[in-house]
Parts: structure tokens; sequence; C-alpha cells
């Protein structure tokens, strides 16, 4: 069986032969290892191989494994990418370096207010239904601007960019689509004023076709640590 640190390996090549075909430096793309249902040690595991970035659905989860790995907190940054419900946002706010699904007002005002004053400040980015699918969370693109103004006036959040999940499936032209209107929707907003530099979108499936639209978060799961039992 592949090892976490040769699957690490391979991922790295994928998205090093995407940014080439795409013109762009490797150092554009940032690879955030998404460990939702794997152990600690997996986490660690892949730290061994050098990856520091980790993404997480579910809170109490990552908690678990936070404290699991605690002797590394320094060396370590935490994402969660999985929805964020109002009661869970003070936990979020005290452990988390980056929260990519916000996908409203209230949830960003309770996040900014819960940040301790001794932390920096909350990477925040807002998650955009761009494929206008029912069943996904997530802002509907015209929703976005006001949302993202509000968002980037509030003192301990960092508004970076946007982040979605568009349906899967396809092949490299069909999957661009909904990455490349996400990319628009950034570049409007900040031709609107808004100062924002990150686009996280890409998962193991897809994540060539979003480093070609401008993709500088890629988030990936299967391809580094395999299967989930759960469907997630
Ligand atoms: C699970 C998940 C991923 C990783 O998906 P893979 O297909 O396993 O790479 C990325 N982003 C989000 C929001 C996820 O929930």
């Amino acid at each position: 069986m592949a090892t976490i640190a040769s699957k690490l390996d391979e991922v790295s090549g994928r998205i090093a032969r995407a940014c080439d075909a795409a013109g762009r430096p490797v150092s554009s793309v940032t690879l955030l290892a998404v460990s939702k249902t794997f152990s600690a040690d997996a986490v660690l595991e892949a730290m061994s191989a050098g990856q520091t970035r980790f993404g997480e659905n579910y809170v109490q989860e990552a908690l678990d494994k936070m404290a699991a790995l605690a002797a590394a907190r320094e060396q370590l940054e935490w994402h969660l990418i999985g929805p964020l419900q109002s009661n869970k946002t003070r936990v979020v706010a005290e452990h988390f370096d980056w929260v990519h699904s916000v996908d409203r007002l209230k949830i960003a005002q309770r996040l900014s207010e819960q940040r301790g004053a001794h932390l920096p400040a909350l990477q925040v980015c807002l998650q955009v239904n761009i494929s206008g699918e029912a069943s996904k969370s997530g802002l509907a693109p015209a929703e976005v601007e006001p949302v993202a103004r509000a968002v980037a006036a509030l003192p301990r959040l960092r508004l970076r960019g946007l982040m979605a999940i568009p349906e899967g499936g396809g092949d490299l032209d069909s999957q661009r689509r909904p990455h490349r209107a996400l990319r628009d929707l950034l570049d409007r907003l900040n031709a609107a004023g808004l100062a924002l530099d990150t686009l996280s979108i890409g998962m193991t499936a897809d994540l060539e076709a979003a480093v070609l639209e401008g993709a500088t978060i890629v988030r990936v799961g299967t391809a580094i640590f395999g299967g989930r039992s759960t469907a997630v």
C-alpha cells in the first residue's frame, strides 16, 4: 500500500504539472490536506512528510485531533472547511486558523466577537454555491458582495477570498466552468474595491481544473489519505 508520504508526493506532482500547464509558479498554490475521518496518527504521518496545513469538516473531530497533536500546534495550520453552526463558533474562533465555510454574516460576526485578542486575526473565506445546487450550502453569487463588504469590516477577521465545492464529475472543460465562474466573481469583488487573494477550489477529482482557473488553495483528501468509509 502506498504510504501517505508517497501519496503527498504524487499530489504535489499533479499540482506542479497543472501549474506548469497554467503558466503559474508552483508557489502560487497551497495544498490543504483534508484529514476528516482520519486519525491524528495519519495527520502525524503527513506532518513527518512535511505537510503542515490540514482541513477538517467536523468541529468536534478536529478539536480531538488538535488535542492529540497539541505539542505540534505551532507548526500546524488548521482549516475548517465544513458547515459551521452558530453554537460552534466560539470553539472554532478559539482553535482554528482559517474558516473556509462562512456562509452568512451572522456567523462571521460571532467569529469576530469570539476571536481571542491574543490570537492573530482569523482568516476566512466566503463559501459560494457556485453551481446553484439546492442541496449545497453557500451564498448565492448575487448575495456575495454585500456580505463580503460587511465581513471585510469585522475587526478580528481577515477576509481572504472565496470557497466553493462545485458539482463533481465530467471532463476537464466542464470541471473548469464553475471554477472559472468563482474566479470571475473574485475578480469582480476586487474590481469593486475588496482586496481578496484566495480561491479555495479543487479536490482530488478536479484539482487540475481548479489550478488552471486560478485556485490558490486546493483541498485534497482522498488522494492523500485514501478512501473514506462514510460518504461526506
Ligand atoms: C471532503 C472534502 C474535501 C476533500 O475531498 P477529496 O475528494 O477527498 O479530495 C475538500 N473540500 C471539502 C469541503 C470537503 O468536504
